[in-house]
């Protein structure tokens, strides 16, 4: 057979997009499946989407991610989107098949992912979430798919928290209620998983954690940060101190990338080679202790 030198693309588009670590993982998966694929961390301003789709669709992209400002605005230019996808709003991979892009929201199934691959089930479990962001969205809702009887919703602003509460009740047959993030504000008891999905605390920020009760956290909870940069930032290290089980934030990260990596090439992704490859890449081994 005649050699093939044509590469597949994949890559993110996003602004800001530099500090984005997705493209070091993918490749090394590539790599080692032997796979000529290519990922591309391309920095697409606001008002730039359309003309970087329009490129896309020219250069027959296998599929991308969609990062910060893009995740609710390419929906327009989708073909379909997956249940879940449609139920968070946002998307951030895009898959292309037979010339149609479906779009996937893998943030919150990474984060159920990380947690199965801890033996950590969500069925019948209480789970209180930090922030009601696009990572909260994501992981709320996927933890009422995966079977998460309660979820409480812990934040600032109480029209986005109050959203989301509604949004998971209606819609999952999970019960969810808002409570307003007020200054040290307490965990609910009954928490089993304890998400802190904020961006407090994050690179270059990571002396800094969520303003809450610590001494509410107890050794019954799993405490679950999506801050991966530092690996190991505050909020984890404190619920630690308080007996708690720990999820870092590079486990969601990994295991989204994964789904991402078997969306686009049909192959079942080398996860243990892109934990390693983000672990040298934030210097994970440097905990004192298994930080994954
Ligand atoms: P958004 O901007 O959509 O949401 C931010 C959330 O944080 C909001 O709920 C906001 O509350 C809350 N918040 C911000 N500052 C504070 C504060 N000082 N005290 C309390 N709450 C605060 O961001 P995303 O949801 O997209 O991202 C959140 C984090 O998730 C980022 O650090 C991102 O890097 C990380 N992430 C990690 C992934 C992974 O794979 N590990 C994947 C995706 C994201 P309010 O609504 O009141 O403004």
């Amino acid at each position: 057979m005649e050699k093939n030198y044509r590469a597949e693309l994949t890559g993110v588009f996003g602004d800001p997009v530099d500090g984005n670590p997705t493209g070091v993982m993918e490749e090394a998966a590539y790599r080692e499946c032997g796979l000529n694929y290519r990922y591309l961390t391309l920095r697409v301003k606001k008002g730039d989407l359309a003309a970087a789709l329009s490129g896309a669709r020219a250069v027959g992209m296998k599929g991308f991610n969609l990062t910060m400002p893009h995740k609710i605005d390419v929906i327009p230019y989708l073909d379909r989107l997956t249940p879940a996808a449609a139920l968070i709003g946002a998307v951030n991979t895009v898959v292309e098949e037979d010339g149609r892009w479906i779009g996937e929201n893998t943030d919150g199934k990474g984060f159920v992912r990380s947690l199965e691959m801890e033996g950590i089930s969500l069925k019948g479990a209480c789970v209180t979430l930090l922030g009601a962001g696009g990572a909260a969205r994501a992981i709320g809702v996927e933890c009422a798919l995966a079977g998460a009887e309660k979820l409480t919703v812990i934040n600032r602003s109480r029209e986005r928290g109050e959203e989301l509460a509604e949004l998971i009740s209606r819609e999952t047959p999970a019960k969810a209620e808002f409570c307003l993030w007020t200054p040290s504000v307490k965990i609910p008891p009954e928490t089993q998983i304890l998400v802190q999905a904020t961006c407090v605390g994050l690179h270059p920020h990571g002396d800094q954690k969520p303003d809450i009760d610590y001494e509410t956290i107890t050794d019954r909870m799993t405490a679950c940060d999506v801050v991966f940069h530092p690996v190991f930032p505050l909020f984890l290290q404190e619920a630690r101190r308080r007996g708690a089980g720990t999820v870092t934030g590079i486990g969601m990260l990994v295991q989204q990338g994964a789904l991402n990596f078997e969306l686009w090439t049909g192959r079942e992704a080398p996860v243990e080679t892109m934990y390693r490859t983000l672990e040298a890449e934030f210097g994970a081994s440097q905990q004192p202790e298994k930080a994954l």
